[in-house]
């Protein structure tokens, strides 16, 4: 039985994740590169946690049973007794695959690991770990405590407890499940992201401007966020590393990242999380920058 759950990375998706999966009872490690970071995660957390009180979702005394159950950390070191550890740190393969054998050194054999990452090879990373066998991919969708799923993919190696332990951690948590293969971006990102990136080409060739592509495809398709929005509320930073694991890992020039998309990255422009992308959120209601 899973009660003890670390979360590495404590950014938009794993305080997302530990907010959830405290909510349903466990016991959560957050841990992040600095305990600044870790703490910031846990503020965002106490905010959507006192939001959805204040809206009659849950009890104050769950919420306060939610928050105590989650301790912060700055040391992978203090995962080494969780039962299942979920990494959700920068979408960037070298860092994740030195998170996981810097995670193996310590972890207890038995535990399983997973990564949320978006588009990363599952296999590649399982190999980075001293048990393939025990991980897998487990997508969560942004905002975690909002969105009703989760993406499992499993490895070339992953055994069939793994799967089936980790479908019943997110049935657990109250999430619908898709199963995707191990190929670059699985399915939800393998079809929403060349869209994002052709509504930045859409941009970029002057079709239109930010306002008018959001507008058209929001009341145009029925999409409750334009795709302009949507990248910035995922991550310019994010957005952009997942096109290059499709553009890399499918070789195919139609998976190219668009030189604006590139050029924002660039200039530290990833989006909400930074201030600043294809709006900008210093005014209210944010402005297009383009
Ligand atoms: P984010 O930028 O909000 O957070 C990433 C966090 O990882 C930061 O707090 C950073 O300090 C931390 N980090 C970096 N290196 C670390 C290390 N060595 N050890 C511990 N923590 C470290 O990014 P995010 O949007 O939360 O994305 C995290 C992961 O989730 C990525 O793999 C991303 O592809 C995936 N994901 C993102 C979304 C989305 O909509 N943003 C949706 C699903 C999955």
């Amino acid at each position: 039985m899973v009660q003890k759950v670390g979360v590495i990375g404590a950014g938009q998706m794993g305080g997302g994740i530990a907010h959830v999966v405290a909510a349903n009872g466990m016991k959560v490690i957050l841990s992040d590169v600095s305990m600044d970071r870790a703490e910031a995660g846990y503020a965002v957390i106490e905010k959507n946690i006192n939001r959805q009180v204040l809206k009659g979702k849950i009890t104050e005394s769950s919420a306060k049973t939610a928050l105590e159950a989650i301790t912060l950390s700055d040391t992978l070191a203090s995962l080494s007794d969780c039962d299942l550890v979920i990494e959700a740190a920068t979408e960037n393969e070298a860092l994740k695959t030195s998170i996981f054998a810097e995670l193996c050194k310590t972890l207890k054999p038995e535990a399983l690991v997973a990564s949320n990452t978006s588009s990363i090879s599952i296999t590649r990373l399982a190999a980075s770990t001293d048990r393939p066998e025990k991980f897998m991919g487990v997508h969560f969708m942004n905002p975690v405590p909002v969105m009703k799923l989760v993406e499992l993919i499993r490895g070339i190696v992953t055994d069939d407890d793994t799967f089936d332990k980790f479908q019943a951690f997110a049935t657990s948590l109250g999430k619908e499940i898709t199963n995707s293969e191990d190929f670059p971006a699985f399915i939800v990102n393998r079809v929403l992201m060349p869209m994002i990136n052709e509504a930045v080409y859409t941009l970029y060739e002057g079709v239109g401007d930010v306002q008018s592509i959001d507008k058209g495809m929001r009341l145009g398709t029925n999409h409750p966020m334009g795709p302009l929005e949507l990248a910035d509320f995922i991550g310019l930073d994010t957005c952009l590393s997942i096109m290059q694991v499709l553009h890399v890992g499918l070789s195919d020039t139609k998976y190219r990242p668009c030189p604006l998309l590139v050029k924002y990255v660039e200039a530290g422009w990833f989006g909400r999380k930074t201030g600043k992308g294809f709006y900008d959120y210093s005014v209210e209601p944010p402005k297009p920058t383009r």
